[in-house]
This record gives structure tokens, C-alpha cells and sequence, in this order.
């Protein structure tokens, strides 16, 4: 990104707000047909460039397989259209709601009013999807939207905005590129809600950004997933799960499980399980053609040396499988043993193809464990006990758990998906995305025929019989 289309994007951020939040006043809240139309043309507009957006993500990455760009971003956005093209004009009805037995017969109830132009800060690692996703919810709501994708992924970000721009008015849908300083610029905006997905630190400085103008913020954060193999696990089978859910798009996934938790006497056995399974799924170690690779030289860079850090201080780095001559941007996978809580990748979000793994006696000790570190966005728990389930979905705060299996969350869409404490807060997918992304108005419609005035002055001994009623 030259400096500048930078500044041009900077000195355009405000009047594109503008003239969306004049259309929104101007044209009123989309009918149902109009939200779901919309969505239609969404799905429509990404099957049809769905190679182009395969070539343009492979080429932000260095290198990464249709297949995965098919099955981790655009199969979900494609799911979730239909979803919400089925739910929407059900969620948009008004909700009639109780009155007091002293307020009969007046009503209430709650609309769900568009809240109008959502601002959406997207990152690098699902760059289609994670712009896509909350794009769709925000649409469902009747909203208009101002979206800044990563600037890291720059030929996915010139597809997804050359859709938008065929499929919507800038009024309606505009894209705004950069990096931080836009980044920052945009968040300052006065939206009416800013969704950013990115990373804790700069999820905190838009935070910071947004409070100027009190717009309410939902951050999709990130923080360590533990996947906590429970004493009952089918080992196989968890590590399986473990391996896929942190080698896929290797392992930058913001809820790949970031390490592991194992009870001692089965940690040998599960590294071998996990070691056979990875080279079940890339029989070509890194090499393989269905291997991600690391975004940039700065990621990698980041990686080895947490790897180097760990060895210093004692760990045991095996690497799964051969590397990549042909391709430096790809890193093997590795499982890191005696791994010590000083050491850098157990302080970081690893977001690589690592895996750490930790030992425990007891299913308590391993529930402290987490407990001790910030809430993490997700956790994954395998066993079959529903007393130890039950324990470890009580005891410990995470966005949200997949038991027996990774990932397989963020593809249910009739759940919520976000972070707490330190991982996110507010949600979206299911019906919660639509509304944190609406106004719920309560409204009170009185009737002709009402006891308000025994409330009113002048007071007299009706007034005292109501008021000993009310306060019985
Ligand atoms: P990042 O925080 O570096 O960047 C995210 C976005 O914020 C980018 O568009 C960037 O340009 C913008 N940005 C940078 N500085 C800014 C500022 N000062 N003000 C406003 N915007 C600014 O994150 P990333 O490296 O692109 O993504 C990786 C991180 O995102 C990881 O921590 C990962 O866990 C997290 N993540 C979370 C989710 C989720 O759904 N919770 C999904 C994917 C990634």
C-alpha cells in the first residue's frame, strides 16, 4: 500500500461515513426481502470469483491449497448466508413482552432497529471470511458498513473489494485500505458500532479509539487455546483432532488450539498419535501441497524464535516430517516437550504449526493451570465423563468449547461466537450477532383506558390504597 492511496484513504474515511449515514437516514431500514437479497448477492458474487480468491490468497500467503481456502473460508461464509437468509425476517419481528397487571391494557414490546453504518476491522489470517462474516450479520441487521481489511493480505483484499464495489453502492458497502495509522484513523470514526477482529494489544488501542465517540465495540480477539485431554480421552482420536485444528492453514487460526494438556501417564502415547496424524494428513511434511504457509518473513522470523527460546530453556523441539527447500515461507510442524511457563511460547499466542505440550496429575491441577492464564478465546476439552465435562465447562471461562474435536465451533452458526476477558467481548453469528448489532427498543404503548392518574396528584386515599397494593 503506497503512501499515497494511504493518505487519500485517510482524507476519505469521514465523507464515505457521511454520505452512508445520510442514505441510512434517507431510505429507512431495509425490508426483510432487501436484507436477504442482499445476502444472496453476497453468495452469488463469492461462488462466482471463487478461484480468483483461492489464486489471490495463495498468493498472500506464500503459498496455501484451494482446498483449504475453500473449506475454511469460503464453505462458511456460504453457510452462513443461508442460515441467515433463513432466520432474519423471523429475528426481525417485534417481540411482544409483559405489562404488570396495574398497566392492563397497555402493551410493550421490543423492535430490532438497524443501529445504521458498522465499522469492520478485519485481519490477515482468514482474510475473506473474517471481513465476510461480519459483514453478513451486519447486513441482516439493516445496517451499512465501512470495512478496512488487513494490509497484509493486499491481493485478497483488491478481490474482496472489487466485489463489494460490484455488488453494493459505496452507501450501501465501502471498503477503506491501510495499516495502522488508517487502522487507527478509522477507529476514531463515529460509528454506530465498530467490529475489529485482530490481536489483544490493538484491540485495546481501538478500544481506546473508539471510547472517544462512546461507539460500542465487539473484539475478536485471540489469547491460548489449551486443548485439555481428559483422563477418560480416547488419545487417538484427540490427538487427531489436535493435529488438525493446529496444522490447518498452519496453525494461523485464532482458535487453534494454541497447546496441550495431558495427563502425564498418556503423554507419550499422544505425542506419537499426533506425530502419526499430522503425516497422515501432509505425507510431504511441509512440502506437501496441502501445507499452508507462513504469512511473511516476520511471522516466520517470530517463530523460530520462540522454537529457539524454548531450546535455550530447556525444551525438546521434534519436528514432524521434512521442510521445504523450494519454500522458506513454510515451517514444519513440531511438538515442543518439557515446556516451562518462563519460556516465550507459553507467554505469546504461538499462531504457528507448534504445538506445546503440557503435563498434569489431575483434572484440578489442569483447570488451575488455565485458570492462572487470561481467559482464552476457546478450549477444547476431550473425554467422555459427563461429571469431568461438567467440571471443566464450570470451572474454567473461555469465548467458547468444542468437546471431542477442534474448530467445529465457529462453523455452528446458531451459537455465538467471542471472546471474554482478555480474549473479546460481544459476539457475533447466531441470533446474538443480530442483536449486538441492532437497537433492541423497548416501547410502551398506553392504552385510552389506564390507572396512571391514581399515581398522580392530587393524592388521596385511593392513591394510598394503590400505593399499600404496589408495595405488598
Ligand atoms: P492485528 O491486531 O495486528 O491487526 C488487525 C487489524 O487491525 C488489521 O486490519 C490492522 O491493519 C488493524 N490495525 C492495526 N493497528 C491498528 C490501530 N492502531 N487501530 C485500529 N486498527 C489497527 O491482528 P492480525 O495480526 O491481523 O491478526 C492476528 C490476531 O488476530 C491474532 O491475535 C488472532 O488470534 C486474532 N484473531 C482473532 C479472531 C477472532 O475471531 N477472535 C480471528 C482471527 C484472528
Amino acid at each position: 500500500m503506497t503512501a499515497h492511496v494511504q493518505v487519500k484513504d485517510d482524507f476519505l474515511l469521514a465523507p464515505l461515513l457521511g454520505k452512508q449515514r445520510a442514505a441510512f437516514l434517507r431510505e429507512g431500514p431495509p425490508s426483510a426481502a432487501q436484507r436477504r437479497a442482499d445476502l444472496l448477492k453476497l453468495k452469488r458474487g463469492l461462488l462466482a470469483r471463487r478461484p480468483v480468491f483461492e489464486a489471490a490468497l495463495s498468493k498472500d500467503f506464500g503459498y496455501r491449497s484451494a482446498y483449504e481456502t475453500r473449506i475454511m473460508e469460503i464453505i462458511p461464509v456460504i453457510q452462513a448466508v443461508n442460515y441467515l437468509r433463513r432466520n432474519v425476517s423471523k429475528w426481525m419481528r417485534p417481540e411482544r413482552r409483559r405489562v404488570a397487571l396495574h398497566f392492563l391494557p397497555a402493551s410493550a414490546r421490543v423492535i430490532y432497529q438497524p443501529l445504521g453504518v458498522v465499522g469492520i476491522v478485519s485481519p490477515w489470517n482468514y482474510p475473506l471470511s473474517l471481513a465476510i462474516m461480519p459483514l453478513l450479520w451486519a447486513i441482516a441487521a439493516g445496517n451499512r458498513v465501512m470495512l478496512k481489511p488487513s494490509e497484509l493480505t493486499p491481493a485478497t483484499t483488491d478481490v474482496l473489494k472489487a466485489m463489494l464495489r460490484d455488488i453494493f453502492p459505496e452507501e450501501q458497502v465501502g471498503v477503506v485500505t491501510g495499516g495502522p495509522e488508517i487502522g487507527a484513523a478509522f477507529s476514531r470514526l463515529p460509528f454506530d458500532h465498530l467490529v475489529f477482529t485482530g490481536s489483544t494489544n490493538v484491540g485495546r488501542m481501538v478500544m481506546k479509539e473508539a471510547a472517544e465517540n462512546l461507539v460500542p465495540v465487539t473484539l475478536e480477539l485471540g489469547g491460548k487455546s489449551p486443548a485439555l485431554i481428559g483422563p477418560d480421552a480416547d488419545l487417538e482420536t484427540a490427538a487427531a483432532s489436535v493435529a488438525y485444528g493446529k496444522l490447518a492453514n498452519a496453525g494461523q487460526t485464532c482458535i487453534a488450539p494454541d497447546y496441550v494438556l495431558v495427563p502425564e501417564k498418556d503423554a507419550a502415547a499422544f505425542v506419537a498419535s499426533y506425530d502419526a496424524t499430522a503425516l497422515e494428513l501432509y505425507p510431504d511434511g511441509a512440502a506437501d501441497r496441502n501445507y499452508s504457509a507462513i504469512l511473511d518473513t516476520a511471522h516466520h522470523a517470530r517463530l523460530r524464535g520462540l522454537l529457539e527460546d524454548a531450546e535455550k530453556k530447556g525444551a525438546r523441539v521434534l519436528e514432524i516430517g521434512s521442510g521445504d527447500r523450494a519454500n522458506p515461507h513454510k515451517l514444519p510442524a513440531s511438538v515442543v516437550l518439557n515446556v516451562t511457563d518462563d519460556m516465550a511460547i507459553m507467554q505469546q499466542e504461538i499462531f504457528g504449526p507448534v504445538l506445546p505440550v503440557m503435563t498434569y496429575r489431575t483434572l484440578d491441577e489442569a483447570i488451575a493451570y488455565i485458570n492462572r492464564k487470561s481467559h482464552p478465546l476457546a478450549l477444547y476439552y476431550f473425554g467422555n465423563s459427563d461429571k469431568d465435562r461438567r467440571k471443566v465447562l464450570t470451572r474454567t471461562h473461555s469465548g467458547n468449547v468444542t468437546i471431542n474435536d477442534t474448530l467445529m465451533h465457529y462453523v455452528q452458526n446458531d451459537i455465538p461466537f467471542g471472546g471474554v476477558g482478555m480474549a473479546g467481548m460481544g459476539a457475533y453469528h447466531g441470533i446474538e450477532g443480530f442483536k449486538s448489532l441492532s437497537h433492541a427498543k423497548g416501547v410502551f404503548t398506553q392504552s385510552r383506558w389506564n390507572l396512571g392518574g391514581l399515581l398522580r396528584p392530587p393524592f388521596n386515599r385511593t392513591t394510598d390504597w394503590v400505593i399499600r397494593y404496589l408495595l405488598r
